[in-house]
């Protein structure tokens, strides 16, 4: 274990300019980024600062996931896991805090993390979100205290994105009032399931549910998979999953069932419900819409991991830009070894990076508001659930993506001490790599964004006469038509592009960022609308169409999600009164909007939406920004709280400075003694003269 009691001196390399000397409030920016629920936040820090919750990178797989077991124990006696349960079973029905204070966890470990996820995030949550009062009842209380560890058995080896068409059957016996749940191939088999492999005593299997011949669709069921005496009751199948790319503290594993009996009461019967004569009922007609339903009220697996997500990418940027302020390599024009943080590069490495975390913390904090609003019942609409489904499938693929690519420049910016497991990086990046994949493959969860922004599109439509219709097909109006993307208003700020002032950096200041980022979304959706028009109700048709546009839907949801951040962001920066600290996070937003207008340059000037002079202008704008935000560096993420107990990583710890003094201390006395042997190149320059 690292020695965590060694804390980094902050000091700012201060230049003369004004710029280089604002006074940035690192407490206040803290206060920013912990948001909403930040007091939860620094009770959950707070407890992981105990050795005991860390990661053991030494472990093996087998001791890591005892370990992990034995932490969530832990969480359990520090009673860290009972916010989002009803206030009738001890829980507090604090939606958001919940999720805010699992998120934290995954800087001590991520197996921790996703254990945790797994027993009261998805399998508590099937229950308490798909079950009706008597389940809560009977199985929350053991959820809770974890003497029911479970098992949410929804994935099969034959379906994973595509849940409704699993294989697993659970059909009703009126004879004797139960349900068979079978696995009738092994392609049904439930597979990477947490909890399954070792711990898991029962499961909520998701299974097509079948009553009086009729198959109603994936309901889900509380399965028992062990009995009193631990041994897994007959016709239960389990497998071990073995050794992962990363999460290797966890047990995944495959459980199969061969006609196993439950309890008709056994099904989880909030949406649905099957009587003791076999009759199907439920309060929502459409078998799509039921599903879909059921689905949302599990949208919090992904509301958590982009907040984790982007708070490993807070960490990863901690470790790196700590040690680029303390490592130097090669001599600079004053003689002196240049500190890496000071090259130009590894600003550009490291800065837009951190400028979209903060971007992704601000949106998670706007998100998890959402997220609680909905769960607390305080704004539960259909349309606030669709809005929050939307923002999960938009920001989920973002942030976990942005964490795997932050880890990596991160590892590579630290060069070999980056990829010591001790300095955190490699083992963040491989726990971290597969959360681009569970809750919602992310490339199928933007899928899902773009056919919400398409029908948000269409109903700009709806009810326009045809001579709107036909302005629109010749491509008058689409701009000014499409309002919204659903989730934000932004048709109002379209302005004429031709009146953007001289200055370069004027015209691309908050406004235009804004405007240009906006109006991506609103083109690419149209644009697509347009090329899938012709289809109008061929099916065969319209899914050709489709699958060719594919590829640019899901980047036009790209595109919008990440507008949705710029403005989590703006909105942010608004809420700063102090002005110094106000300037530098401007410049950090401002950093944000340019790096995604120059990842998307091409496409801003093939649609004649920035003249090539200020294309040009973007980079260079960048790189100044860069230069700007350089003395801040450590300052902003110092912002994110993290003390060293958090961070345990030798190379953010302070020694590389204390290395490099030293050094420096050595050849400074050498020339000092006049002992210091002459340089070869010395000799020849001077023979030269
Ligand atoms: C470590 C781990 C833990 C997990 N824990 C659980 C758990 O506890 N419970 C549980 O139920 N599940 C769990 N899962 C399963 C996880 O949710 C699924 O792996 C995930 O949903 C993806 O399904 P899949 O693996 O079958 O991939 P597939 O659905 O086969 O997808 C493979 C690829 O195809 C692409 N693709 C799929 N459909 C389309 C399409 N329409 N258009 C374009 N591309 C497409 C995807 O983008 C993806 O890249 C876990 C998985 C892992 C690896």
């Amino acid at each position: 274990m690292v020695d965590a009691a060694v804390r980094p001196k902050t000091t700012r390399p201060h230049a003369d300019n004004a710029d280089a000397n604002l006074q940035f409030d690192v407490a206040r920016v803290t206060d920013l980024l912990m948001g909403t629920w930040a007091d939860t936040r620094r009770e959950a820090r707070e407890l992981i600062k105990d050795s005991a919750f860390w990661r053991d990178d030494e472990l093996g797989k087998d001791e890591h996931r005892e370990r992990v077991l034995s932490q969530l124990h832990l969480l359990v006696e520090n009673k860290a896991v009972h916010r989002a349960f009803p206030k009738s079973l001890g829980g507090e029905e604090n939606n958001g805090g919940n999720i805010a204070g699992f998120e934290e966890l995954v800087v001590a470990d991520p197996s921790l993390q996703i254990k945790s996820g797994v027993q009261w995030g998805l399998f508590g949550s099937a229950i308490l979100q798909l079950g009706t009062t008597e389940h809560h009842e009977k199985w929350l209380p053991g959820v809770m205290d974890l003497s029911i560890p479970g098992a949410f058995a929804m994935t099969e080896i034959g379906h994973g994105s595509d849940v409704a068409a699993v294989g697993t059957t659970a059909t009703y016996d009126a004879s004797t009032q139960e349900f068979v749940i079978n696995t009738p191939f092994r392609g049904a088999t439930k597979e990477y399931l947490g909890n399954a492999a070792l711990h898991g005593v029962a499961a909520t299997v998701f299974a097509q549910l079948i009553t009086n011949g009729v198959n109603h669709g994936v309901h889900c069921f509380y399965v028992p998979l062990r009995g009193e005496d631990g041994v897994d009751l007959p016709g239960i199948g389990r497998e071990d999953d073995g050794l992962k790319g990363g999460l290797n503290g966890i047990d995944n594993g495959r459980l199969s069932f061969d006609h196993i009996r439950i309890p008709r009461t056994n099904l989880l019967n909030k949406y649905g419900d099957v009587a003791a004569d076999g009759t199907y009922s439920s309060a929502i007609d459409s078998p799509g819409r039921r599903f879909f339903t059921m689905l949302g009220t599990l949208v919090q697996g992904r509301v958590s991991l982009d907040g984790a997500a982007s708070w490993a990418s807070a960490l990863g940027l901690k470790i790196a830009i700590t040690y680029a302020t303390q490592r130097r390599q090669f001599d600079g024009a004053d003689g002196q070894e240049v500190v890496l943080m000071d090259y130009g590069k590894h600003q550009r490495r490291l800065l837009p990076r951190l400028a979209t975390t903060y971007a992704q913390i601000f949106a998670h904090d706007e998100f998890l508001q959402k997220f609680d609003g909905v769960f607390s019942g305080r704004t539960d609409t259909p349309d606030d659930r669709e809005d929050l489904e939307t923002l999960a499938a938009a920001l989920k693929p973002l942030s976990t993506w942005h964490a795997l690519d932050t880890l990596q420049e991160a590892r590579e910016a630290c060069g070999g001490a980056g990829f010591m497991f001790e300095n955190r990086l490699v083992g963040l990046r491989a726990d971290l790599d597969i959360y681009v994949t569970f809750e919602g493959d992310n490339n199928v969860l933007l899928q899902l964004v773009g056919k919400r922004l398409l029908t948000d599109y269409a109903q700009q439509f709806t009810g326009k006469d045809a001579a709107a219709l036909a302005k629109f097909a010749v491509g008058m109006t689409a701009g000014k038509l499409f309002h919204g993307a659903g989730l934000r208003q932004f048709g109002q700020s379209v302005v004429d592009l031709g009146q953007v002032s001289r200055s370069v950096e004027n015209g691309l200041r908050e406004e235009q960022q804004h405007l240009l980022l906006a109006e991506r979304v609103q083109q690419m959706v149209a644009d697509i609308a347009g090329r899938l028009r012709p289809a109008g109700k061929d099916k065969v048709l319209g899914a050709k169409l489709f699958n060719e546009n594919q590829a640019e839907l899901i980047e036009a949801a790209r595109a919008h999600a990440e507008l949705l951040q710029w403005e989590a962001f703006t909105d942010a920066v608004h809420r700063v009164e102090e002005a110094d600290t106000k300037k530098v996070l401007t410049w950090l937003r401002d950093l944000f909007g340019l790096q995604l207008i120059e990842k998307h340059l091409a496409w801003h000037l093939i649609n004649g939406r920035l003249s090539t002079q200020r294309a040009a202008a973007v980079s260079r704008y960048i790189d100044r920004l860069c230069a700007r935000l350089r003395p801040y560096a450590l300052d902003l993420v110092d912002a994110f709280g993290y003390e060293p107990e958090h961070v345990r990583a030798p190379i953010a710890s302070g020694a590389e400075r204390e290395r490099q003094d030293e050094a420096r201390e050595y050849y400074a006395a050498l020339a000092a003694s006049g002992e210091a042997p002459v340089l070869e190149k010395t000799l020849k320059k001077n023979a030269k003269r």
